[in-house]
């Protein structure tokens, strides 16, 4: 295991533009293997013919890092990567955008998790087949090696409960000590809820964030039927100052703040709708890009639905530019 901060074979730092503090997205990066297909589902045992194929680089936190980088932050992914040739695309790929993997963890002998996804094209819709490998997740005190005075916000995805939530517990406790010795203030921190996990409540990781997303998904997964229902539910678990943010798909979203006045945005669909993929991460990115600027919720979730609307609309993200 290489230490953070130490040199990495390909993962050196690229930072591609300027800003106050840098926003860090915590979480795990994917190889993604993209087949979009006209005849959707397909049978088993036959040979089906895709009209495009692509690799990308996924997972939550680096899918939001790209996003923010495309939009202009200054902008770390962190996490562990594995140093096999196939990882080899995911670390060119977050160069090529500018995003900075200098505190990474390397394992040199682990696989990188890996996905197929099967996108419809004639709806858009995608279907995701994912397996997590044998690559560790983040430790604690792979987190605790970080100086977090160079952060302005720190984004946490919803995985790897345990540890996520002390994570969050050591940037709480660094904004009681050192915010003040800070030009850029108390971090910032945000969590997704995204979908449930197996074995762990992930509604522990919500009490010490400053913005909470949740996903519909996640809501629909919890008999919260509607995002008033899951915004009223989320805030029995937050902070009085948090906020709190739902999406719904086509339906846009809606945003609690901390005096618990509601706002809502509608969905702004494209021409067509041709991928779906990673419209909660550029919704996300969007959000955080816009709030850590300091525009309000509204503004911010108005102006996160428009680049998250614009994203189904495109295959990838380059189009976000
Ligand atoms: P996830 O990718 O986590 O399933 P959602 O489906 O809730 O996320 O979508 C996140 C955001 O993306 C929505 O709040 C909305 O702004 C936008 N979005 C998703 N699907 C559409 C759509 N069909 N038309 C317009 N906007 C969409």
């Amino acid at each position: 295991v290489l230490k953070p901060g130490a040199a990495m074979p390909y993962f050196t730092e690229s930072w591609s533009r300027t800003g106050d503090g840098q926003i860090l997205c915590v979480g795990l990066a994917c190889l993604d293997s993209v087949y979009v297909l006209s005849n959707y589902p397909i049978e088993e045992d036959i040979k089906e013919r895709a009209i495009d194929h692509r690799w990308q680089r996924g997972g939550n936190a680096s899918n939001s890092s790209t996003v923010l980088s495309l939009l202009g932050a200054k902008c770390e992914y962190f996490g562990t990567i594995s140093g096999k040739k196939s990882a080899s695309f995911i670390a060119e790929d977050f160069i090529m955008h500018g995003i900075s993997t200098k505190h990474c963890v390397l394992y040199e002998d682990c696989e990188p998790p890996a996905a197929t996804v099967l996108v419809n094209n004639t709806n858009g819709l995608r279907t995701i087949v994912h397996n997590e490998s044998n690559l560790p997740e983040l430790s604690l005190d792979d987190f605790k090696k970080l100086d977090l005075l160079q952060y302005s916000w720190i984004h946490f995805e919803g995985r790897n409960v345990v540890a996520v939530s002390r994570m969050i517990e050591e940037v709480a406790k660094w904004n009681r000590m050192h915010s003040s010795e800070s030009e850029l203030g108390p971090i910032r921190i945000s969590v997704e809820l995204e979908r449930p996990r197996c074995g762990s409540d992930i509604l522990t990781i919500v009490p010490q964030a400053d913005v909470v997303f949740v996903s519909k998904d996640y809501a629909m997964h919890k008999g919260w039927s509607n995002m008033i229902s899951a915004m009223e539910a989320v805030a029995e678990y937050t902070k009085t100052s948090a906020s709190i943010i739902v999406t719904w798909g086509e339906m846009g979203a809606a945003a609690r703040s901390p005096d618990g006045s509601i706002y809502h945005s509608p969905g702004f669909p494209p021409h067509c709708v041709v991928e779906t993929l990673g419209a909660g991460d550029t919704f996300l990115a969007a959000a955080v890009f816009s709030l850590s600027s300091g525009h309000s919720l509204r503004h911010a979730i108005t102006f996160a639905c428009r680049i998250a609307g614009a994203k189904v609309g495109m295959y990838g993200y380059s189009g976000i530019r």
